[in-house]
């Protein structure tokens, strides 16, 4: 039995906006979950909902198998860390991360092991007697954890806990976290917009849009299997280009060529005459220069961004745009024609009307 399940859930605020349809998932105990999409698709209401601390207007959420729709958040035994890690000024990290438990009544000796103890897998040994002020944002952030981490929770809850940091701190939390959550095993769901924080963190993603669940699986499922063309455009950076085309004679133009779809379709070409396709691939998927299996473009270079570990490639094919990443020592110049693959089995074929993946 899965140790959470939302079922059938919805949210319809007081003023009629309906912000979640249906959302439907079972969650195994110790499992990093990530909610992401745009803001405004529903993920922070549907992780209010877990929380207990808005209303359920449908279908049920289970704890362990039993009905919990009704169970304030302490009762349900979650945790939980906002974006705004308001810590107490006056407060030093240790009182900080006491407090919960202090508030407990529980005695000091077993809220001085588990401070240390809490401290130790958020690397704050050295800083307990600090104030909040004299703290990196990183270090505040930890701090946060560690104050929700120190109650013996089931469920652990994270609204971007990481969106007041800066790049680098970002990227350091990060990693920190998915730490934690090997140490202590809580189950946590952790929602942000950031596809990067999802892919690298996440043992299972739910990519929603406007209040519906797009699609749930790990990482790599969402990567190279996206169900739509929103998946396949939200997870993956640069995202995927995509060029709109109707097949003729089993061929789509792009970038004044007729690519023949029959290695992508096979038996299924002819019912896709007529109709509208979505043509996409992955900018870091392409090779430059002319390879077999594989549609072979030309396109103008319109703009080089040297990144480091690779080049982003911004090119013009006649009236279409897309980016392509390549190796740095590859970088071409501006303004010059480029010839490059996409290897047959990197492409992916969406139906125009639907945007539903083509299989
Ligand atoms: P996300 O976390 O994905 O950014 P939210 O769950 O915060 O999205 O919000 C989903 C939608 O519900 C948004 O359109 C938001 O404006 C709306 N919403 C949030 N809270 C309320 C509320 N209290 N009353 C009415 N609408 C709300």
């Amino acid at each position: 039995m899965a140790y959470l399940t939302l079922k059938n859930i919805n949210k319809i605020y007081p003023n009629g906006y309906h912000a979640v349809h249906n959302f439907n998932l079972d969650m195994e105990k110790g499992e990093f979950i990530v909610f992401v999409g745009p803001s405004g698709c529903g993920k922070s209401t549907t992780l209010r909902m877990i929380a207990g601390l808005e209303d359920i207007s449908n279908g049920e959420f289970l704890i362990n198998g039993k009905r919990a729709n009704e169970q304030g958040p302490r009762e349900r035994g979650v945790a939980m860390v906002f974006q705004s890690y308001a810590l107490y000024p006056q407060m030093s990290v240790y009182d900080n991360i006491a407090f919960g438990l202090e508030l407990q009544g529980a005695d000091d000796d077993y809220i001085d092991e588990k401070v240390r103890n809490t401290a130790r897998i958020l690397g704050l040994t050295d800083y307990l007697d600090r104030l909040p002020r004299a703290l990196s944002g990183g270090q505040r952030q930890r701090v946060a954890i560690g104050r929700a981490l120190i109650r013996k929770v089931g469920i652990f809850l994270m609204d971007e806990p990481l969106s007041n940091l800066d790049a680098k701190q970002r990227v350091t939390m990060r990693s920190e976290i998915t730490q934690i959550h090997r140490e202590t095993g809580a189950t946590t769901i952790y929602v942000t917009h950031d596809q990067t924080e999802a892919m690298t963190m996440a043992d299972r993603i739910v990519c929603m849009k406007d209040g519906y669940v797009q699609q749930v699986g790990t990482p790599r499922e969402l990567y190279f299997d996206p169900v739509n063309v929103f998946v396949a455009g939200f997870i993956g950076e640069p995202p995927m280009n995509f060029v709109r085309s109707t097949v003729k004679s089993g061929k789509v133009r792009i970038g004044g060529k007729d690519l023949d779809l029959a290695p992508k379709l096979g038996k299924k070409l002819g019912s896709w005459e007529g109709k509208e396709i979505v043509f996409g691939f992955r900018p870091e998927s392409v090779k430059l220069g002319e390879h077999k299996e594989a549609y072979v473009m030309d396109a103008d270079v319109e703009l080089t961004e040297m990144l480091g570990d690779n080049t982003n490639v911004y090119i013009k094919m006649q009236e279409q745009n897309a980016i392509l990443k390549v190796d740095p020592h590859d970088t071409p110049e501006v303004d010059t024609r480029i010839v490059f693959s996409i290897p047959y089995e990197s492409v992916y074929l969406f139906d125009g009307a639907t945007e539903m993946v083509i299989k």
